[in-house]
């Protein structure tokens, strides 16, 4: 039977790397049936609500979303449908696994590091308002049972695949009592799990660690804000925001989105990496139990950066999207049988 999954492929490059994402994800093998769905600016144009109806009945019934990047206004205008979207469907959960594709080089290659940022509030609950003419108030909300969830989300994942360490990141130091209570609640969930390392740093010290020693992290346990941040950080590691993919987790419903945004700079053109959305695709095929499916894919793009012919250009290359696409599908045509993935 075929897996329904609501695909958004949201606007600037969203289009174009869900479209090429698609037909590569179609060519796996896997059985994928697409509820397209629209969100954003153009969505209320055609429907008068930035996440219409039929969006959220889809999600509601395949529970399962495939999503493009959707712009934010900056400054004013309607407020981030990515933030609504994951509290809308309590995706709760944000996960970010930062790897070397073979082949790249880098500035610091073998790069194993899994983000897992928190969700659904802090600085992103959105609740603003103006207290006075020129004085405005942003609140951060951070509860026991968010922080309390997000721990238990990474040191279960931990558990499940062997990894060793994880990092709570906070300001507590400053924000005594929200980053405070986080880091509590990290500690309190750490108990329960003796096998793993459990340390406390600094957001600030953390950039800097990030970039002088990389490979003394394992995890990274992170609110909402830090975790965006740290994120296109930790991208940087592997070659950049074309590269790194994600999946929103909650009870009973995930939607797995790359890490970058919609880059308007470069949209329309043909020319933006669909990797980082087609990586998500594979993260998908994972949760829907399709992992021969999710390693042919993954094989194929590893071969691709391998032979470093048919790259695009944010990595070196001088391929379009669409070339990139083809470039993955022909590989993938041409491996007889599921290769393991080969990882730096
Ligand atoms: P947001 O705040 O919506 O998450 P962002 O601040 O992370 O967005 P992006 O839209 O991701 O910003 O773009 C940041 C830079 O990275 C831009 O120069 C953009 O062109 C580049 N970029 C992002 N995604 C890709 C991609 N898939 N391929 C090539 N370049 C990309």
């Amino acid at each position: 039977m075929a897996h329904r999954v609501t695909l958004i492929p949201g606007d600037g490059i969203g289009p174009e790397v869900t479209s090429a994402a698609v037909r590569i994800l179609d060519a796996s093998g896997a059985k994928l049936e697409w509820d397209k769905q629209e969100a954003g600016a153009g969505a209320y144009e055609k429907y008068g609500e930035h996440i219409p109806k039929a969006l959220i009945e889809s999600i509601e019934c395949t529970g399962v979303g495939l999503k493009g990047p959707v712009t934010t206004p900056i400054g004013g205008g309607f407020s981030s449908i990515n933030v609504a979207l994951r509290k809308r469907f309590e995706l709760y959960a944000n996960f970010r696994p930062i790897q070397n594709l073979p082949g790249l080089p880098t500035r610091y290659p073998g790069v194993d590091l899994i983000i897992i940022r928190e969700n659904t509030e802090g600085l992103y609950s959105g609740i603003e308002h103006e207290v006075v003419p020129g004085v405005v108030e942003s609140l951060k909300i951070i509860t026991e049972k968010a922080s309390t969830r997000i721990a238990r989300f990474a040191f279960e994942f931990a558990r499940r695949y062997g990894r060793k360490k994880i990092h709570a990141i906070h300001k507590a130091n400053i924000m005594k009592l929200s980053d405070g209570l986080f880091l509590r609640c990290s500690r309190n969930i750490s108990k329960e799990y003796p096998e793993i390392t459990y340390g406390e740093h600094i957001v600030d010290n953390t950039c800097m660690q990030l970039v002088m020693h990389p490979y003394q992290y394992d995890m990274l346990l992170l609110e909402n804000l830090y975790g965006d941040i740290i994120s296109d950080l930790c991208a940087a590691f592997v070659g950049g925001l074309g590269l790194v993919p994600g999946a929103n987790f909650g009870d009973g419903c995930a939607i797995f989105e790359a890490v970058h945004g919609s880059a308007p700079d470069i949209a329309g053109r043909d020319i933006a990496n669909p990797t980082a959305i087609l990586l998500s695709g594979v993260l998908m095929l994972r949760h829907l139990g399709e992992n021969e499916a999710a390693d042919r894919v993954q094989a194929a793009i590893d071969r691709v950066y391998r032979s470093r012919t048919t790259l695009t250009r944010d990595v070196g290359g001088t391929a379009s999207t669409s070339q990139f696409a083809e470039a993955v599908i022909e590989a993938m045509q041409e491996a007889t049988a599921p290769v393991e993935a080969e990882r730096v």
